[in-house]
């Protein structure tokens, strides 16, 4: 896998669920890889408001990861920040 260069944002992938997150557990040895989840997503998630980057981020996500990201947006205090968007059925 490539990777894309910063100034273009990915767009949502309605295909496959977006969400990278660390392989592996906490006794994993060694550094963790990041690991793009393979399921299918349900909604697109799209920031509110642009990021330092001055870009609103949006990526699709399917229901675990999707409980995962609201877990971390509450604790982030961020849970206002995002808008969500139902993956239209192809
Ligand atoms: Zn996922």
């Amino acid at each position: 896998m490539t990777k894309t260069k910063k100034a273009k944002l990915t767009p949502p992938d309605p295909k496959r669920c977006q969400a990278e997150w660390r392989g592996g557990s906490f006794m994993t040895p060694g550094p963790r890889q990041m690991e793009r989840c393979e399921d299918p997503p349900v909604v697109i998630v799209m920031e509110k408001t642009p990021g330092p980057d001055k870009q609103c981020g949006a990526m699709s996500l399917c229901p675990a990861c999707l409980t995962k990201f609201l877990a971390m947006a509450q604790k982030a205090g961020r849970s206002a920040d995002y808008e969500f968007t139902a993956v239209p059925a192809s």
